[in-house]
C-alpha cells in the first residue's frame, strides 16, 4: 500500500470512520490536536504551523467555496500527517494545490495533494460512483456532488490509474496558455498540447479565453473535432470529439475535458 493511502486510512481508523463524510472535516482535524483558523492572508490560501503533535491551520478568509475550503484542510492535513517531522511550517496557493500534473513539481506538495484527493474521495468508493455510468460531465458533477470536492478535484481523481472508468484528456490552461496535461491511462491519441502556447484555435478553451466565459446548462458539452486537439494520421478521417470547459475566471484558470464522441 502506498505511503498516502495508508496515512489517509490511519486517520479514518484512529476517527472510526469508513467515509469522509461520517464526520465533519474540521472535527477529523481538531480530533488531531489542530486549530483551524479563518484570517485574510496575503498570498496563501492557507497555511499549517505545526510541532510534533500538534498544529494551526489558517485558511484564507476570503475563500467562499466550501469544496475548495475541505480541499485546502485536506491538503494540510495530509502535510501534518506525512511530514510535521520534515518542516514545520507549509504555505499554500493555486499553485501547490492544483497543479501537481506538472513535471517537477515539489513532491512533497504533490503528496499533500495526494493525500487530499485520497481522504475526501477514498479510491473504493469512488470507483463505486464511476461504475456503470456512461462518461460525461453529468459525471463530474455527480462525484464532486457526492463526494463534496470541486469538479476540478473530482476530475483529477477520475484521471488516476484504476480510478475512472473512461479513456479521458485533460488539459489546463492558465492566461490563455497552455500549462499541463493529463489522461488516462487508456487514451490513445497524440495531442498538440505545447505548453507556453495559447489553446490551438477550433477548441473550446481558445474560444472560452476569447469569450470570457465558458458554455453551461445544455451547452456544457460542445462538441468539437479530434483534430482540433490531437493530430491525425496520415489519411485519417477527422471524427467528432466533445470538450468540456471548467473555466474559473478568478484564476483566469480553465480545464478542458476532452473524450471520443
Ligand atoms: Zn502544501
Amino acid at each position: 500500500m502506498s505511503k498516502v493511502i495508508s496515512a489517509v486510512k490511519k486517520v479514518y481508523s484512529d476517527c472510526g470512520i469508513s467515509n469522509p463524510l461520517q464526520l465533519p472535516l474540521e472535527v477529523i482535524i481538531e480530533s488531531k490536536n489542530i486549530i483551524i483558523k479563518e484570517e485574510r492572508i496575503d498570498g496563501a490560501d492557507g497555511r499549517i504551523l505545526m510541532t510534533k503533535n500538534s498544529g494551526v491551520i489558517t485558511l484564507n478568509a476570503s475563500i467562499d467555496f466550501p469544496p475548495r475550503k475541505r480541499f485546502i484542510l485536506a491538503h494540510e492535513l495530509g502535510h501534518f500527517e506525512l511530514h510535521r517531522l520534515i518542516q514545520p511550517v507549509f504555505s499554500d496557493n493555486d499553485e501547490t494545490l492544483n497543479h501537481s500534473q506538472q513535471p517537477n513539481f515539489n513532491p512533497v506538495e504533490a503528496e499533500a495533494n495526494d493525500f487530499a484527493a485520497e481522504f475526501l474521495m477514498p479510491t473504493d468508493l469512488f470507483h463505486a460512483e464511476c461504475k456503470g455510468k456512461k462518461f460525461d460531465h453529468n459525471v463530474i458533477e455527480h462525484l464532486a456532488n457526492t463526494f463534496q470536492v470541486s469538479k476540478t478535484a473530482a476530475i483529477l481523481k477520475f484521471l488516476k490509474k484504476d480510478n475512472g472508468n473512461h479513456p479521458v484528456f485533460v488539459v489546463c490552461c492558465q492566461d490563455n496558455k497552455m500549462k499541463w496535461f493529463k489522461k488516462t491511462e487508456d487514451w490513445l491519441y497524440f495531442s498538440r498540447f505545447q505548453k507556453g502556447l495559447p489553446p490551438p484555435s477550433g477548441t473550446v478553451a481558445n474560444e472560452v479565453f476569447k469569450k470570457g466565459f465558458s458554455y453551461y446548462a445544455s451547452e456544457a458539452i460542445q462538441p468539437i473535432w479530434k483534430s482540433d486537439w490531437f493530430e491525425l494520421k496520415e489519411r485519417e478521417i477527422d471524427k467528432e470529439f466533445f470538450e468540456y470547459c471548467l473555466f474559473v475566471p478568478s484564476f483566469n484558470y480553465l480545464l478542458s475535458v476532452i473524450w471520443e464522441k
